[in-house]
Order: structure tokens, then C-alpha cells, then sequence
């Protein structure tokens, strides 16, 4: 294994924007980077791995509003249920920002002084756009819907006909209106600011930096080249965010707008009043704020660490944002004087069973499902890992190849290698192991030994469904070997005592060998057997170093289970992908039926028979603590076939998956009527096989203490502002 001096890294991966949870195409990405930092921290360099919420920008300024709250809570929200996907699945980030935050206020800021006044790449120029002007707003592409300019479909967006696939200008479309307010949009003009990509000195910096030496990927290497010799009459952008217009060019590339006006949730422009950084601008901006929050919260000295010329800064990210990350991004940070990024690490999307996934929607895998179902996060990180490569490439989530792949390399390869072997040194020789090593019969062995090199190699070049390779065919040799030596047959022969004791000894040491490979994949089952093995956490340089003659081993406990298709099929029964659009519709349907009833202060009513019941007994606040209960949208409501009583709810309580729940409420509400109000579910109520389904929780409705007398259930709303899974203490 090739000696290198520590190297010190700054990774982070696209910053998520902040108006929905994560879907399993976040995940994917978060595993990627994951393994490639706990690789290189195995290896003994310095990595400082962060991440942040993309805060900024009209959507979640528009969903803010339509959901009664600020646009600083609406994130706040959806930043609070980053932990469990991250802790779920072992992402192990340093820090977790937001791009609202101050040093990003800062840094942003910092930076287009920079670029205006040192570089001067900073000049304005008058655009005309749509305008609200019931809302008093620019409208970005998004908001504005009409009849296609191509084929006449009705209620097309601004930018592209989903009927015909057309692309125009929103001042194509014919008979316009506004998604915001149904009025008319009217052309109007403002200011706005640019940052000038087409300088001859951008345009000569973005050749040498993304084109000559070799640093990007071939594929994404080629789009650069494209962008950069575009002529100015083609479309070459690949950015799809919904918010991005193409950015307009003069020459190879154009001058990047980069300002939008009030209102708009943002970081102030210094010096153009009433004017914001488009949200592109300040969320690559975000990785830089991150790593200084948690320098700063570290007591790290974050200009040292980023002046300092051996530092390396990587950025893994899809491949719907290679522009802004190969163009804008480096350009920026050239010409404000910032360290420039080593190298993108563009990756593909993925799919489920051949499905591409929605924007909107996700995929059919939740991955809090997943979690929540029990399904072991290690399963996910070495399927996944197993298909990734170095290329831009989209990969497949297939729930049999999954199921298979899980089966037989984690458990069938690999485990059973300890589940052979360490039962037998535990109960028949204390746990110790013989390490007499010199013997021709150890080539596997040292096979097993030299493929550290080629496997490092291939983890560092992301090339981590190859590395997966390599090591299940070094577990095939170790079981080869397991075979040609059966222990359980040893094990009968007590004159063969020692024989088995050195065969089970060997397994142990390929066992830990084998770890030490497959430790950036699956590093919360490494510690599980750090602990059986009793050993240090591994790290990579110990692929050489064998367990000492005479090391004492802990008694075998259970590493992993199989997987099995029955989660999978519970993986995939609900439609379980979130529809953050539709939540925050339901939460704008909520807001507003909740805003229209008044509330008046009278005396005190007077007791009702019938009405009220005696209180309970009495109980502590430690009791009431035992009953979780949450906010939730009703996203759907349907009558039960052959139930008279029931209505089956559909509920979102923020936990990016869906439940069930039925609810005897069909004598007071029509299933309509419930579609898109919030209400209070319990969350931890176990659930509940009826005839017509698992009821997954329950929803709470007061009714009279006399029924008969005076009929009437009446569901709990929550006051406007609260969101899906705040909790009712
Ligand atoms: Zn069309």
C-alpha cells in the first residue's frame, strides 16, 4: 500500500433546498460522499465533510407564505427533520447549516464586493419580465401558466409544454396568468445585476480550469467544452432547478443574471436597495459558510484553512446542476480571490425499477420508510455502492436485485466467514486465536493482503461498484478455503483440536481483513465487530498488520439478518414518496379556512348535560409525555367499502412517508371535506389490524359525553403556523 502524506479535504455535497425532506435521490448522494470521506479518513487524511439546507428563493418564500408562516420557520421546520435521515443511514457531516445563515450573509456578500470592485465582473442592465400586479412581484417562470404557444394545450407552464415538450419564453404562452393569483401578468422592467461569465478573462480561466488538465469527469469535461464554445443562438444549459432561466449569452457564454427584486427571501445586494442575490448565487456560497460555522464553532481558524495552498476542496452533486458548478461556481470564487475547487463529482440519478424519478414527488422509496420498517441502512449503502461508479450514470433500485445482492454477498460472502469461525474460538479455545502464519496454506491470505492497493485505488477513483468486486471475489477465496477445511467437521474430532483451532484463527484474520475493505461501506457493523474482535477501530494500513498470536476474541454476537422480500414489498405498498406540493397546498387550504373563522371572548359557558363527563383520574405530566402527538395533513380521505362508521385517512406527519388511518368519523364528515386540513394525530399508538387494513395511529375528535342525545364528532385543528410532525406538548 502506497504511504502518502496526510492530505487535508474539504468535501461537502449539493446543498438540498429547504422546502421538502429528503427523498432517496439526497440519500444516494449523501452515501456516495460518505464513503468516499470515510475512505479517505481510513487512509489517515484530514476531511472536513459539511452540508447545508439551500434556504433561499420564491418557492419557499411562496410555500412560507401559504403555509401562515415565516419563511425563516418554514426551513427551520424542514431542517429539524434532517438528523433522522442523516443518523439513519450513518452520513456522518461535521456540521449542518443553512444558507440563511450569517456567515453565509457574510461570505456572500464579501464575495460580490469582490467580483465588483477588484475583478469588475459586476453590471446591470434593464430586464423586462412578468409582473404580478396583484401581488406586486416579478413572477419566475414557475408561477406563470397558459395555453401552449405550439400545441394549444391549456395550463402549461412558462418555461416547457408537458404536452408537446415544446420550449419557449413565458411571453410565448398565450392568455397568461399567474399561479400566484389568477391575475394577468404585464411586462415590466427593473434593474437587475450580472455577473459577466462572458469576460475574455472568465471565458480563458474556465477553458484552462475545466478543459485542459484532465480534472473533470470525460462526460461532464464534454458538456463544459460544449457550454464554452456554444454559439449564441443554442440552448446548452443543463440547468433544470426550477427557478433557473437560461442564462443569456453574448458569446460561448453569457452574462449570469444574478439579482432578483423584493420581495424575495435572500441575502440583500450591498449597495442596490431592494434588490437580492438570486438564491444560485449565495447557495454554492453555503459550503463555504458551512465549513466557517464549524471552524468557527471548533475554534478552527477557517481563513488559515483555506489559504493554505495543500488544501483540497471536492464537491459531489447530480448532474441537473454541472452548470452552475463547473462555470459559475469557479468563476466566482477565481475572481473574488477564494481557492477555486479541485475537482465536481458529478453523479447520474436514480431510479426504482426502471421508474425515473418525479421532481416533486421523489420515488416510490421513502427513505424514512425504510427506516421505520426496520430495514438495516447497511443494506441500502452497499446496494448502492455496489452499482456506483465513476461515470455520470444513472443507477437502478431493484427490489429483487436488492434482496439478492443483500443476501448473497453481506451474508452469504462475507458474514458467514465470522458466523463459521468465531463461535468455535469463543467455545472451545477461550477466544484465543493461533496465529502461526507461516504456511504455504496462507496464500489466500496473503492475497487477500495485496488487494488493499488496487481496492484503495479504486474507492479513491469512486469507483466503488468495482472495489465491491474485488473484495466479494477475495470473500469467495476465504470460503474457498472454508470448504477445503470445513470446521464443523474438525470440530467433531477432539484430536483435531488444534487444526480447527488454526483454520478458525485464519477465518477470523481474513474476516478483519475483509472489514478493513468494507468499512467506508458499512462502517456501523465495522464497530460491531471491532467489538467482537476485540481490536481498535480499523483503520486502513491494518489490511497488513494480523491479529497477534495469542489475541483474545469476544463471544460471537449477531451481526446482520438477511434481507427479506416481505420489507420490501411493505417498502413499496403505500404511494410513500411525500407530495410536498400537495402538503403545501393542504397547509395553504388550512391556513386560510382557519383564518376565515373568528374567534370571540365571551363569559364562561354554562355546563351542558349531556355535553360534559366528570375529568379523568388524574395523572402526571410523565403520563401525558407517553402519548405522541403530532400535527398532520389529511393529504386524502376516502369512504371504507362496507364500513358505515369509518373514513380512511391518509396522513402527513412529517416524517416523509405517509400512514393509514382509519377513523369512525363517516357520520359527521363527508371525505372532501377533510382533504388538505390539518389535525392531531397519536403517533406512537401501536397499530391495529382491522377487517379493512392496519390502522397506523389515530386522529383526535370530540363528541358529547351523551352521543345519542347530541350527535356530532368533531375533528381538532390546529391554529395556522403549525406544520406537519410539530408535536402537541
Ligand atoms: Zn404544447
Amino acid at each position: 500500500m502506497s504511504i502518502t502524506a496526510p492530505r487535508q479535504l474539504f468535501v461537502t455535497t449539493a446543498l438540498p433546498y429547504a422546502n421538502g425532506p429528503f427523498h432517496i435521490g439526497h440519500i444516494m448522494e449523501y452515501i456516495q460522499a460518505d464513503i468516499w470521506v470515510r475512505f479517505q479518513r481510513m487512509q489517515g487524511h484530514t476531511v472536513h465533510f459539511v452540508g447545508a439546507d439551500d434556504a433561499h428563493g420564491a418557492p419557499i418564500m411562496i410555500a412560507a407564505e401559504k403555509a401562515g408562516v415565516t419563511a425563516q420557520a418554514f426551513v427551520a421546520t424542514i431542517a429539524a427533520g434532517r438528523k433522522a435521515y442523516l443518523d439513519g443511514f450513518h452520513i456522518a457531516f461535521d456540521n449542518w447549516s443553512s444558507t440563511d445563515s450569517p456567515e453565509n450573509h457574510g461570505l456572500s456578500q464579501e464575495i460580490y464586493r469582490r467580483l465588483r470592485d477588484d475583478a469588475g465582473l459586476i453590471t446591470t442592465r434593464s430586464v423586462e419580465q412578468f409582473f404580478d400586479p396583484v401581488k406586486g412581484m416579478f413572477l419566475p417562470d414557475r408561477y406563470i401558466k397558459g395555453i401552449c404557444p405550439n400545441c394549444s394545450a391549456p395550463d402549461q407552464y412558462g418555461d416547457a409544454c408537458e404536452q408537446c415538450s415544446a420550449v419557449y419564453a413565458p411571453t410565448d404562452l398565450k392568455n397568461p396568468y399567474s399561479t400566484l393569483t389568477g391575475a394577468t401578468p404585464v411586462m415590466k422592467s427593473s434593474e437587475h445585476y450580472f455577473f459577466k461569465l462572458s469576460d475574455q478573462k472568465c471565458v480563458d480561466f474556465l477553458r484552462g480550469w475545466a478543459l485542459d488538465d484532465a480534472r473533470l469527469q470525460p462526460e461532464v469535461a464534454n458538456k463544459a467544452r460544449e457550454w464554452l464554445d456554444a454559439k449564441p443562438a443554442s440552448e446548452a444549459t443543463d440547468a433544470t432547478d426550477a427557478e433557473a432561466s437560461a442564462p443569456q449569452r453574448s458569446s460561448g457564454l453569457g452574462d449570469w443574471d444574478i439579482s432578483r427584486d423584493a420581495p424575495y427571501f435572500g441575502i440583500e445586494i450591498p449597495d442596490a436597495p431592494g434588490k437580492y442575490f438570486y438564491v444560485w448565487l449565495d447557495a454554492p456560497i453555503g459550503y463555504l459558510a458551512s465549513l466557517k460555522n464549524y471552524f468557527d464553532r471548533t475554534g478552527r481558524d477557517y481563513d488559515a484553512f483555506m489559504a493554505d495552498p495543500g488544501t483540497e476542496q471536492y464537491h459531489f452533486i447530480g448532474k441537473d446542476i454541472t452548470y452552475f458548478h463547473t462555470l459559475f461556481w469557479p468563476a466566482m470564487l477565481k475572481f473574488s480571490g477564494m481557492k477555486v475547487p479541485d475537482n465536481i463529482f458529478v453523479h447520474g440519478f436514480i431510479t426504482v425499477s426502471g421508474e425515473k424519478m418525479s421532481k416533486s414527488r421523489g420515488t416510490g422509496i421513502s427513505p424514512l420508510r425504510y427506516l421505520d420498517i426496520g430495514m438495516n441502512p447497511e443494506w441500502l449503502r452497499y446496494y448502492i455502492a455496489a452499482k456506483l461508479s465513476a461515470k455520470v450514470e444513472d443507477i437502478d433500485f431493484n427490489p429483487e436485485d436488492f434482496v439478492a445482492r443483500v443476501n448473497s454477498d453481506l451474508i452469504g460472502k462475507y458474514i458467514n466467514i465470522a458466523s463459521r469461525a468465531a463461535g468455535f474460538i469463543a467455545k472451545k479455545f477461550d477466544g484465543i486465536v493461533a496465529t502461526d502464519w507461516a504456511k504455504p496454506s496462507d496464500a489466500f491470505l496473503c492475497n487477500l493482503r495485496e488487494a488493499a492497493t488496487p481496492i484503495a485505488a479504486l474507492y479513491d477513483k469512486r469507483e466503488y461498484g468495482k472495489a465491491l468486486r474485488l473484495i466479494m471475489d477475495q470473500a469467495d477465496a476465504v470460503n474457498a478455503y472454508v470448504d477445503a477445511n470445513k470446521p464443523w467437521e474438525l470440530a467433531k474430532d477432539p484430536a483435531r483440536s488444534a487444526a480447527l483451532q488454526e483454520v478458525c484463527s485464519r477465518l477470523l484474520e481474513a474476516f478483519r481483513i475483509l472489514t478493513v475493505y468494507l468499512k467506508p461501506v458499512l462502517p456501523a457493523l465495522a464497530v460491531k465487530i471491532e467489538a467482537l474482535l476485540n481490536i481498535a477501530p480499523l483503520q486502513w494500513a491494518d489490511a497488513g498488520i494480523p491479529l497477534p498470536h495469542g489475541h483474545r476474541v469476544n463471544g460471537y454476537t449477531h451481526l446482520m439478518t438477511r434481507a427479506d422480500a416481505k420489507m420490501l414489498e411493505q417498502l413499496f405498498e403505500p404511494p410513500a414518496a411525500i407530495d410536498a406540493q400537495a402538503g403545501v397546498a393542504a397547509l395553504a387550504t388550512v391556513a386560510k379556512a382557519a383564518g376565515a373563522a373568528s374567534a370571540q371572548i365571551t363569559s364562561v359557558n354554562p355546563v351542558m348535560p349531556g355535553v360534559a363527563e366528570a375529568p379523568g383520574a388524574e395523572i402526571g405530566i410523565d403520563d401525558f409525555a407517553k402519548v405522541d402527538l403530532r400535527i398532520a395533513t389529511i393529504v386524502d380521505c376516502q369512504a371504507v367499502e362496507g364500513s358505515d362508521k369509518l373514513l380512511r385517512l391518509t396522513l402527513d406527519a412529517g416524517e416523509g412517508r405517509l400512514r393509514n388511518v382509519f377513523s369512525g368519523i363517516k357520520s359527521a364528515y363527508r371525505p372532501e371535506e377533510l382533504i388538505g386540513k390539518m389535525t392531531i394525530m397519536v403517533a406512537n399508538l401501536a397499530p391495529r389490524k382491522m377487517k379493512f387494513g392496519i390502522s397506523e395511529g389515530m386522529v383526535l375528535a370530540a363528541s358529547a359525553a351523551d352521543e345519542k342525545a347530541i350527535p356530532g364528532i368533531y375533528i381538532l385543528t390546529p391554529w395556522p403556523g403549525a406544520v406537519p410532525g410539530m408535536r402537541v406538548r
